[in-house]
């Protein structure tokens, strides 16, 4: 159906639904709910939707992101779209989020495709990839190099669209509470670190735990988990991670720019006008940007924080265990290849476009910071 006739259908039908049904009071939210959520507002219908996330309940940055992206699309359509935002746990586990959008439990979700890899092994090329694309190349190839586009055919089958909504930036390499000098220290480790990341730790000889952010300060404290990565200064700082572990290591080798996601039950999306729809797809966008801003400046202040005021030691991971964790994510990347066809797409055009954009920022975003 082309926008137009969408656009005359959304008004048809909400002409039809004022003549139909003149006594349903606009008040009334405790009303049954119509299709997805929706309820007659009198002259206009509102869409009251839930939208699950994998963070804990305004955590800053990443749980603050979905509650932004719902103020926004609150204010842009003056209520007509009125999201609930929910906190890991306060209706679904953090990791049944892709599930409870899936089967419309909620019709929104917000979270990282590396958590659904058991479930789509290549999904977690849409979120991060150890030693591949940053925050701006995620960018570039989701928006205008096709990734976008492959993201929602894997996400299809699952009745799930995807948008990018949310980027860290390169991630820190995590808290340990004992020095890594050498591959021998790696033998052994029980970390916790998601994704891709977690299966080149475990080639390089380690363990790894995939737990959600709620769960990490816990682990950590009580020895559980020998070390964990997080996110970065800011988030980190928010669990208190450095009250329990002693050594920052970086670089974040393991998450070089985590894309953050909205997924939207598809035909919760189906029920939208076209204004509205437009209005999803925009507010992803802004706040896909906006997390990344925040991040940047945040990041760079709890840093200095951490460092001046709670006696952090900052440490570089060696060259030795960074160049055996790239050769261990290059054979896990060139394995997610052989999963399926869809899966060979996808690692085709996300490697094609991490080599194609590498070269052009050898000559320009590497090689300026390098000379600023
Ligand atoms: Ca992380």
């Amino acid at each position: 159906m082309s926008a137009l006739k969408k656009a005359v259908a959304a008004v048809a039908f909400v002409f039809l639904s004022v003549l139909l049904l003149p006594a349903c009071s606009p008040a009334d939210s405790s009303s049954p709910a119509g299709v997805q959520g929706a309820t007659d507002h009198g002259k206009t219908q509102v869409f009251r939707w839930k939208l699950v996330t994998t963070w804990p309940k305004n955590l800053p940055g990443l749980g603050l992101a979905p509650e932004r992206f719902a103020d926004s699309l609150r204010a842009m359509s003056d209520g007509r779209l009125d999201i609930k935002v929910y906190g890991a746990g306060e209706l679904v586990g953090a990791f049944e989020v892709f599930d409870a959008v899936s089967q419309g439990t909620a019709q929104l979700g917000h979270g990282a495709s590396y958590y659904w890899r058991g479930k789509i092994p290549v999904a977690a090329m849409f979120s991060t990839v150890p030693f591949g694309m940053t925050a701006q190349e995620m960018n570039g190839w989701l928006h205008y190099g096709g990734g976008l586009e492959l993201w929602q055919e894997v996400y299809r089958p699952f009745g799930l669209i995807p948008l990018a909504a949310g980027n860290t930036g390169v991630q820190m390499a995590g808290w340990f509470n004992k020095e890594i000098n050498s591959l021998e220290d790696l033998q052994g480790l029980k970390m916790r670190i998601p994704g891709l990341g977690g299966e080149v730790l475990e080639r390089a000889g380690g363990t790894a735990v995939s737990m959600p952010g709620g769960e990490v300060f816990t682990a950590l404290q009580t020895g559980v988990i020998d070390a964990t990565e997080w996110v970065g200064p800011y988030n980190d700082r928010a669990l208190g991670l450095h009250t329990v572990a002693r050594y920052y290591y970086y670089p974040g080798w393991h998450e070089p720019g985590a894309t953050t996601e909205v997924i939207i039950n598809a035909e919760a999306w189906q029920s939208l006008p076209t204004d509205l729809q437009a209005m999803v797809t925009a507010a992803a966008r802004a706040v896909n940007d906006d997390l990344l801003s925040e991040f940047t400046i945040r990041n760079a202040q709890s840093l200095k924080i951490l460092l001046e005021e709670h006696d952090v030691e900052l440490r570089r991971l060696p060259d030795d265990v960074l160049a055996r964790l790239q050769e261990a994510a290059a054979e896990v990347v060139a394995e997610i290849a052989e999963d399926d066809e869809l899966a060979q797409r996808v690692h085709d055009s996300y490697t094609e476009h991490l080599e194609l954009i590498s070269r052009y920022h050898e000559i320009t975003e590497k090689a300026y910071i390098n000379a600023r």
